[in-house]
């Protein structure tokens, strides 16, 4: 989910904290429903970091808890759990950019309509939710929050259908754009993926109980069985009776999920879309060292993202794989913003070159992706400022060249060093003796495919060649304007 002003007035990349995207996750029959969901948003922590929300139901009532911050601070009080009574929840963690980080935005988001109540949470951007949202301002609708989530919120209240899952579905049948979704009513729970499955949904059974999770990690920590992935367009019920499944969106499509999912987004100890996230990210090591070789020393992975991938680099080069940089993990949010003369010193926060091991050699540095250069020119000057002789840089990911519009936080595309250099060009740049990035058929045939097929390519790789395969509603139609507009409206 994203939110309309944030996205206008903020750049995720603008500081050093990490960004991500949402995590869901849902919970039908178990005693310890909030409890579970708890622990499922805590693996699931590198999805969102800025907030959480659970909402459970008793069979007669629904109760809630968000607030802004970790799942561990959020829901570490007995009393939090307990009071988040009933054998079924929805959590979500939320991811945004910094601007307004409002406690009306953290969901999962809750309405009373003519049904009951309903509690809701999305991974995932809606393309067309401004439009959709100044129809329905127009008509009436009173929107609470600014994220484009509350729009489905909205559609199902003026739904004419009679069921919830009827309203769902004509809901759905309005939006375009990216989405997994977890939804609870009193008629049980709702799991839904767009169309295409842009984004991650899993389902998975622990005992009599049934779940819902953006990953797999989620399963693994409650020790719960993977079923089986949500398929594109499907929508699951969940309830006393079980499982049942429809497909509310017509003729299946093929299907486009993220492939940043696989490079950056999710837990290398995923399975995304019946795919181990680390063996994927250590093939594409394999691939880009067969594709860029450079004689070097060592290959020192940028951690933690660039670890796998540095791994497979160094399994197909031959070369040594060393810890040549180290990660501090206690960088959190709380720690006090550096005054300006501080930052000047170059503190090196979040990473430190492992000097007596690098100086004096070449070094191929491994990392995922470069977005605006920032992380990148940083690590090679430290690197080189500890004594390295050579430093190559290799990435990952094919250049990001496009924004993202369904869901992953990427800056306006004359931000992105890609869209302002060629290779050479981002090589000096960042400082680099050389610069290489997976190819595109590369990254596909770490994939398991024979390349990227031109006609109907397996993944939503969009950031990477501007082929979107889900149309921009929003932003064709001049979005900047339509944001400004709804937002003074709502202001
Ligand atoms: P930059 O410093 O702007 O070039 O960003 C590149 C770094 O940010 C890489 O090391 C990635 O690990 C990380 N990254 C890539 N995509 C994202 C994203 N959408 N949100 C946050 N971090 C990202």
């Amino acid at each position: 989910m994203a939110d309309h002003d944030e996205m206008l007035t903020t750049n995720p990349f603008d500081d050093d904290h990490f960004h991500e995207e949402c995590a869901v996750f849902g919970i039908f029959g178990h005693t310890e429903a909030a409890a579970v969901t708890a622990l499922g948003l805590h693996a699931m922590q590198h999805r969102g970091q800025e907030a959480s929300g659970i909402v459970s139901f008793d069979r007669d009532q629904f109760h809630d808890h968000r607030a802004l911050g970790q799942v561990g601070t959020i829901f570490s009080s007995k009393d939090v759990i307990s009071r988040l009574k009933g054998t079924a929840a929805i959590g979500h963690n939320r991811y945004a950019t910094t601007g307004e980080v409002a406690l009306r935005n953290v969901q999962p988001l809750y309405g009373d309509f003519e049904f009951g109540g309903l509690a809701i949470c999305h991974n995932g951007n809606l393309t067309n939710s401004f439009q959709l949202r100044s129809q329905l301002v127009r008509r009436g609708s009173l929107f609470q929050s600014t994220s484009d989530t509350e729009v489905i919120i909205h559609l199902l209240a003026t739904s004419l259908r009679r069921t919830v899952v009827e309203r769902m579905i004509d809901a759905l049948r309005q939006v375009e754009g990216a989405y997994s979704l977890a939804a609870l009513s009193k008629d049980g729970l709702i799991g839904v993926r767009d169309p295409l499955g842009v984004r991650p949904l899993s389902i998975g059974r622990l005992g009599d109980s049934w779940i819902l999770a953006s990953e797999t990690v989620a399963f693994d920590i409650i020790g719960a069985d993977f079923v089986r992935d949500v398929d594109p367009g499907e929508m699951v019920i969940i309830n006393e009776a079980g499982l049942q499944s429809i497909r509310p969106f017509g003729l299946k499509r093929p299907a486009r999920f993220c492939v940043f999912e696989h490079i950056y987004f999710a837990r290398p100890d995923s399975v995304l879309d019946g795919r181990s996230v680390y063996e994927v990210r250590k093939r594409i090591g394999r691939e880009l060292a067969k594709e860029s070789p450079i004689e070097a020393d060592t290959v020192i992975p940028v951690p933690d993202s660039g670890v796998p991938a540095a791994l497979g680099y160094s399994v197909e080069s031959g070369l040594p794989f060393e810890l040549g940089i180290v990660r501090n993990h206690y960088v959190g949010r709380t720690f006090i913003e550096p005054t300006d003369q501080i930052r000047h010193l170059g503190v090196k926060l979040k990473h430190n070159a492992n000097r007596a091991f690098i100086e004096g050699k070449r070094v191929i540095l491994v990392d995922d992706s470069i977005v605006r250069g920032t992380t990148s020119t940083k690590i090679v000057e430290m690197v080189r400022a500890a004594g390295a002789r050579e430093v190559h840089v290799r990435i990952s990911s094919p250049p990001t060249n496009h924004s993202c519009f369904y869901g992953i936080a990427t800056p306006e595309r004359d931000k992105l060093l890609a869209s302002r250099f060629d290779v050479e060009g981002m090589a000096e740049y960042i400082g680099a003796d050389s610069l290489a990035f997976i190819s595109i058929d590369g990254l596909y045939r770490a994939l398991g495919l024979a390349g990227r097929d031109p006609v109907t390519p397996a993944f939503c790789d969009a950031c990477f060649t501007g082929d979107y395969p889900i149309p921009l509603l929003d932003h064709d139609q001049g979005n900047v304007a339509t944001q400004l507009s709804l937002i003074a409206e709502i202001a």
